[in-house]
């Protein structure tokens, strides 16, 4: 990757694994973010995440992380690809067990292939009396999609989103697979990532949640972020708490843009605050003069 050409071996260090959750509508993709979101299963700390800002990280607890886009499903995957932003390590995709491969899961499968991304296969459900996880397992295998119990190298795990069984031990399976990965980064640089979500708040002005990718963003930057930029006023994580720094793999809003990033966009700390300034308002005026040439055609 990108930061691994620019960062010398010993720069480097381990980040947690930035996870996506895709599958067929109704299978559950929605209720596992929840779960894992609310129960905190996981994160030992008291209170699970209450603040919904597009992202949010998890604490297992033999202390390892994992950071969830909380946009479930393939479509923001793919709208995020197709500006350029590779953010997800690993891709949880949710089959239903009362259910069969339907034609999202397989859409799913096939995104996370193309994109080179590992799959873990969630098979939801299972609280369900029609449950039948073995039929699941025996039609991926026939899609040469061999998972472990079937003899095969991709994890999958049984799971109900309702009740929590087995989510504890799917996140395990994640991290198991995202070490295969050796995922690094340098958090000792000016930041760079990639927006997941924007919004404008009333009180507040324009939040954009970022996902830090390599560096470690700090209140009082001066990011660049698409057409945007902006001194950074304050941070938050995913409980509304205010941060003063946010590492490689970490989720955050960030409050100071001049403006609605977009998610997707990628956003760079820079030196100072003339050279992102220019530079934002430069990729304005060329979005202002595009817009202009597609009207006139
Ligand atoms: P999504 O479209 O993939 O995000 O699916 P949702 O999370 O919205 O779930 C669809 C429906 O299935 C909802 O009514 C959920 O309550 C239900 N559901 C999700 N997971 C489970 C589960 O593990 N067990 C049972 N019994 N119902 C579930």
């Amino acid at each position: 990757s990108i930061e691994e050409i620019f960062d010398a071996p010993e720069d480097l260090e381990a980040r947690a694994p930035i996870v996506t959750v895709m599958g067929h509508v109704d299978h559950g993709k929605t209720s596992l973010l929840d779960y894992i979101r609310k129960e905190n299963v996981i994160a030992g700390e008291s209170g699970g995440i209450t603040q919904h800002i597009g992202a949010y990280g998890v604490q297992l607890e033999n202390g390892q992380k994992i950071a969830f886009l909380d946009t479930p499903g393939h479509e923001a995957f793919t709208a995020m690809r197709a500006r350029g932003a590779q953010v997800t390590d690993l891709a949880i995709i949710v089959i239903a067990a009362d259910d069969d491969i339907m034609p999202q899961t397989k859409e799913a499968i096939s995104h996370a292939q193309a994109a080179g991304v590992p799959i873990v296969f969630a098979i939801n459900k299972i609280d369900r009396p029609e449950a039948n996880p073995e039929k699941i397992k025996e039609r991926l295998a026939s899609m040469n999609l061999l998972v472990e119990d079937w003899g095969g190298k991709i994890q999958s795990h049984d799971i109900s989103a309702k009740t929590g069984l087995g989510v504890k031990e799917l996140l395990e399976k994640v991290i198991l697979e995202a070490e295969i990965l050796e995922l690094k980064a340098n958090p000792n640089r000016l930041a760079s990532g990639t927006v997941v979500e924007a919004f404008l708040d009333k009180g507040r002005g324009y939040v954009s949640t970022v996902l830090v990718q390599t560096g470690t963003l700090h209140v009082g930057d001066y990011v660049l972020a698409g057409k945007n930029s902006g001194k950074i006023k304050a941070m938050q994580d995913e409980r509304g708490k205010n941060v003063k720094e946010a590492g490689p793999s970490t989720p955050v809003s960030i409050l100071g843009l001049d403006g609605a990033t977009q998610a997707g966009d990628k956003f760079s700390v820079l030196e100072d605050e003339r050279e992102a300034k220019d530079i934002a308002s430069k990729r304005a005026q060329l979005h202002r003069e595009q817009s202009v040439r597609t009207q006139r055609h």
